[in-house]
């Protein structure tokens, strides 16, 4: 499996494109804002993207999802907790003073566990809520590749004091389904430098912070 990573827009965040170099299916994970390196890139390699995964729906994470849905004629797929943001993005284009970006509708409602194709491989939807009530993470365990995205950074976790942010729910989500992982697994954050599970494991001071088990991860 081929594995691209593109730093877009204002905020720089790292969106993914995941190939299978033998049936040239490919999904985009975060096309961050701005994203016509990524655009460049699949029209140029000839990727077929089949899906557009969205781990939480801030808006430096889907100002791109139109104009990538509209080269590729992919799928849309979001876990439903996160719809308020998604419909709230004027607000949150305010907040930051950028344009408001399009909104295409969402084809697939993410789930825990639910798993999603590329060409031979597949994704496994995990549930991390805590920076946003809905944020996703996918897991390749074929790969051993884990995108973060704004749950868990190289020495850092994700923000807790936005709209739906729950410092306990974050931390809940990643020391049960993030740290569960193997120590060789390697993490794309949302923003910033990519890791591993072992040396977050081993190095992230934000692992030690205490926390409470309640059942917050139930959807
Ligand atoms: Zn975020
Ligand atoms: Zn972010």
């Amino acid at each position: 499996m081929i594995h691209r990573v593109f730093s877009l827009g204002l905020l720089a965040c790292n969106a993914s494109l995941v190939g299978d170099e033998h049936s040239r299916e490919a999904l985009v994970i975060d096309p961050g804002d701005d994203p016509q390196p990524l655009l460049d890139t699949i029209a140029r390699e000839g990727w077929k993207v089949r899906e557009i995964l969205i781990t939480h729906a801030h808006i430096d994470h889907v100002a791109g999802v139109a104009d990538v849905q509209r080269l590729t004629g992919a799928a849309v797929a979001m876990h439903p907790l996160d719809q308020p943001l998604y419909e709230g993005l004027e607000d949150q284009a305010a907040w930051v003073g950028m344009p408001t970006p399009e909104r295409v509708p969402i084809t697939r409602w993410l789930a825990h566990g639910d798993l999603i194709q590329c060409g031979a491989h597949h994704f496994t939807t995990l549930f991390t809520p805590g920076h946003a009530p809905g944020h996703v993470s996918f897991y390749c365990a074929s790969e051993s590749l884990l995108i973060s995205a704004d749950v868990l950074f190289r020495g850092g976790i994700g923000r807790t004091d936005l709209p739906g942010g729950d410092a306990n729910t974050l931390l809940e989500s990643i020391h049960t389904r993030l740290m569960t992982l193997p120590d060789a697994t390697r993490v794309v954050p949302g923003h910033g430098e990519l890791t591993t599970i072992g040396e977050e494991r081993h190095s992230n001071p934000y692992l030690s912070l205490a926390w409470k088990p309640q059942g917050s991860l139930r959807n």
